[in-house]
């Protein structure tokens, strides 16, 4: 039987969430034993998601856990400004937490799946086999095309190729890296901190839970992209807001 492999989503309300949530659909469909446990960023499930789950033919868990608004990012904050969809994957990791509260070596595996990212099928692979933490290139982030662990001949991680901090403890993007399930719920209270230094959300994360020396690198040695932080532009609605203004909308009676 293989291990499942958990996939915690932070998603929010916007324009694209159903587009963004169906691209991941049709990946996670070709993935065997996979639970999708999706947390909105809101203060109640929305039925959008709910009917999306609900037919999408997949595993799933659907949860919500607002971020106050306190620590929302406003329009005239630059992007890395606050952390985005730390409380959501937190909820997720409580929900494993409840679920395996009485199963002392839970068998399974970790991964936190941004909803606009572009994940591969043969990712899901790689990662299926994660003894403790396993880790792989990620394209398209942190200002560089490639972000990657080095792996030395002896096969373990003996530095990170980033174009930012590459002197973070672990510095990866949230895309690179999957936990084994009972290493992340044997270590209680493991979570994402709010508080985190900008960009130093997966390595703090990271270092409550394993030594360099011990990640599993994946993908030929961390040598071939299964994971892309994409990033989907702001859709022009520019026409829908003007319609609106005279209380048109295109949308009425259609869900997008
Ligand atoms: N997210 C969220 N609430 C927000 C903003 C983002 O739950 O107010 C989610 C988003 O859907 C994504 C994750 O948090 O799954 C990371 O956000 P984003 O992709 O904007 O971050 P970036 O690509 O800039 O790292
Ligand atoms: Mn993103």
């Amino acid at each position: 039987l293989l291990p499942v492999i958990y996939v915690i989503t932070p998603t929010y309300t916007r324009p694209q969430q159903k587009a963004e949530l169906t691209r991941l659909k049709s990946v996670f469909l070709h993935v065997p034993a996979l639970h999708w446990i999706v947390v909105e960023d809101a203060p109640k499930k929305s039925q959008m998601v709910s009917n999306f789950l609900e037919s999408s033919g997949l595993t799933h868990t659907h949860l919500h856990q607002s971020t106050p608004q306190e620590w929302k990012l406003k329009d005239s904050d630059p992007k890395w400004r606050k952390p985005r969809g730390v409380l959501q994957r937190n909820a997720g990791i409580r929900w494993l937490r409840s679920k395996f509260a009485h199963d002392a070596n839970p068998r399974g595996v970790v991964y936190f799946a941004d909803d606009d990212n572009t994940y591969s099928v043969e990712l899901f692979h790689e990662m299926r086999d994660t003894h403790k933490v396993s880790v792989w290139p990620v394209a398209l982030v942190g200002g560089v095309l490639v972000e990657r662990p080095l792996v030395g001949s002896n096969g373990q991680v003996s530095s990170w190729l980033a174009g930012w901090k590459a002197d973070r403890p672990f510095a990866m993007d949230m895309a690179g890296f999957a936990v084994n399930l009972s290493l992340l719920l044997n270590k209680s209270g493991v979570e994402f901190s709010i508080d985190a230094p900008i960009g130093f959300q997966e390595s703090v994360f990271l270092e409550k839970l394993i030594t360099q020396e011990e990640l599993e690198p994946k993908a030929d040695l961390c040598t071939k992209v299964y994971v892309w932080h994409t990033r989907t532009e702001q859709p022009d609605l520019k026409q829908e807001i003007r319609l609106n203004k005279v209380g048109k909308h295109t949308d009425e009676g259609i869900e997008l």
